[in-house]
């Protein structure tokens, strides 16, 4: 059967029984700010054209990955004549005015994008941070041209310290304000200047000024905060429970041959570095100079008993999968609000009866592999997942190839751990924190600080094995409760 595209009419008439499951509690992934509705003075909304996500990225074979080409760029410049239109309603402004920096705003919008900078909107932590005066309009472009400036600049380098002096020149004066306030977030917060190398760590103070700080747990997460705070003049002391660092990350070496002559590193724990242009582990390890291998886009399916799947069989189910996929995708649309309640398993497995895309007992076996995959790729079964918000990391996901490192990840946890203070085999029990510091308890040893920064895993969180007094904020236990955890991460 080969059904024509759906209407809206076409899903009415289709017998879905969807199974219900429990609602998900409001959507709580920290969306970009939407911007405001513009000014009555400003020039035409300058977002209008900016990027739309509208496809599911994570239908792809082996660990999804995201393809340049399915973004769309903002047009940064309205039209000039609407320039000169509102120029002269509004007299000769040059602050109402949208900059140039050069001429690859494109390219730089998909750095900034590959680094986690919508190119359209300031995201939370940014506004938090007031890096403009005014949510919205001209203003915000203009910081967001140099926001993405200062972000591609380093990328291009990442072995050297940007400086603020870099941008005098290419930043129009008048903006110069918002080149302080870019650059300030960016280096403050470890978007830019961060890492391993030489140049980045001749900038660490040669003695602490600020608070004291103890980072809980030498995780990725542990290492890393403990180097970005002990660059900003933090005293950092980490205290980890094993007897190593790197955590979830972990290389085995092991030994085999005649004379034990073979010798190759295994990771035990994270391994593929994801999106390499966006993941700051892929900036490390272009710090360090280290290889990356491309894991690729091939995936060859074998069937029981090592058989290579029938190559016309398995594309057909493939596009049958992805077809699928896009129909839960525009049935979500139809769906608004209810489609909440409805799993994407339920939806897919109704679709792919009515359609009877996978029938023979082959061909629901691979339909099952790219149900595992796409379980895979979401970490939880897709009975679990919303139809509404599957997919809702995919304008977030990191740009760039998956890659593995030659020799394991533990290097990178090497290079994250040198000169950073840990100490060993402090299973840390009770966190006190309060307006006079904190007393971080492991075993019968209390260590005194400032302030405490908790990298343990959701799960340890979860199980209440560290004690908080006082008890954490509600909003806090809500989400240690609520955000679900699966076995591989
Ligand atoms: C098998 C496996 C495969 C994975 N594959 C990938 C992959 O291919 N790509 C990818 O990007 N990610 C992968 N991940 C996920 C990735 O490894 C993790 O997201 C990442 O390592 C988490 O780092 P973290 O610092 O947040 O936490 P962790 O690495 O868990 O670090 C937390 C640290 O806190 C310590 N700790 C816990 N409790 C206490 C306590 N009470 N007191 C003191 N210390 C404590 C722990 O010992 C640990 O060292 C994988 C994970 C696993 C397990």
């Amino acid at each position: 059967m080969n059904p024509p595209s759906p209407t809206p009419d076409e899903f009415s008439s289709l017998p879905l029984e969807f199974v219900p499951y429990p609602p998900l509690p409001p959507q709580t992934t920290p969306t970009p700010i939407q911007t405001p509705p513009a000014p009555a003075f400003a020039l035409p909304n300058p977002n209008a054209a900016f990027p739309s996500f509208p496809i599911p990225k994570k239908r792809r074979r082996g660990r999804p990955q995201k393809t340049q080409t399915s973004f769309h760029f903002p047009q940064f410049f309205p039209p000039k004549a609407a320039q000169n239109q509102q120029q002269k309603k509004l007299g000769p402004d040059i602050s109402e005015e949208i900059i140039v920096i050069n001429k690859e705003s494109t390219n730089e919008a998909l750095t900034g994008l590959s680094a986690g900078f919508p190119a359209d909107s300031l995201t939370d932590e940014e506004i938090d941070a007031r890096v403009v005066t005014n949510i919205g309009g001209i203003e915000q472009v203009n910081y967001i041209l140099i926001r993405n400036h200062i972000i591609a600049k380093w990328r291009e380098n990442v072995n050297v310290w940007v400086t603020k002096e870099m941008f005098l020149n290419s930043v129009p004066i008048h903006c110069h304000g918002l080149l302080d306030s870019a650059y300030d977030y960016l280096v403050s917060h470890g978007y830019i200047n961060f890492g391993v190398s030489q140049s980045i760590k001749e900038r660490f103070p040669n003695e602490y000024t600020k608070s004291n700080v103890i980072v809980v747990g030498a995780g990725l997460a542990g290492l890393s905060a403990a180097r970005q705070l002990t660059r900003l003049g933090f005293k950092v002391t980490v205290l980890e429970g094993r007897k190593r660092a790197g955590g979830r990350v972990y290389t085995m070496r092991m030994e085999g041959g005649a004379g034990n002559r073979v010798s190759a590193s295994v990771d035990l724990g994270g391994s593929v570095l994801t999106g390499t242009l966006g993941n700051p582990l892929g900036i490390l390890a272009r710090q360090l100079g280290f290889l990356m291998h491309k894991v690729r886009d091939k995936c060859p399916l074998y069937s029981v008993g090592g058989r290579p799947v029938d190559l016309d069989m398995d594309m057909k189910v493939e596009t049958a999968f992805n077809r699928l996929l896009d129909k839960a995708s525009r049935l979500r649309q139809l769906m608004g609000d209810v489609s909440v309640d409805v799993s994407l398993g339920a939806a897919l497995e109704t679709f792919r009866q009515v359609y009877e895309d996978a029938v023979n007992k082959e061909e629901i076996n691979l339909f099952n592999w790219h149900c595992a995959n796409l379980e895979y790729a979401n970490a939880g079964l897709l009975s679990k997942l919303s139809l509404a918000f599957w997919d809702q990391d995919d304008p977030y996901d990191m740009g760039g190839d998956h890659c593995f490192l030659p020799g394991g990840n533990g290097r990178l946890v090497q290079a994250l751990a040198e000169n950073v203070p840990i100490l060993y085999e402090k299973t840390v029990h009770t966190i006190r924190y309060g307006s006079d510091g904190v007393q971080v308890i492991a075993g019968s040893q209390v260590f005194d600080g400032d302030m405490v920064l908790c990298t343990v895993p959701l799960g340890v969180l979860k199980s209440g094995s560290i004690k908080f007094i006082p008890e954490l904020p509600q909003r806090k236990l809500d989400g240690i409760k609520k955000v679900g955890i699966w076995t591989a991460e």
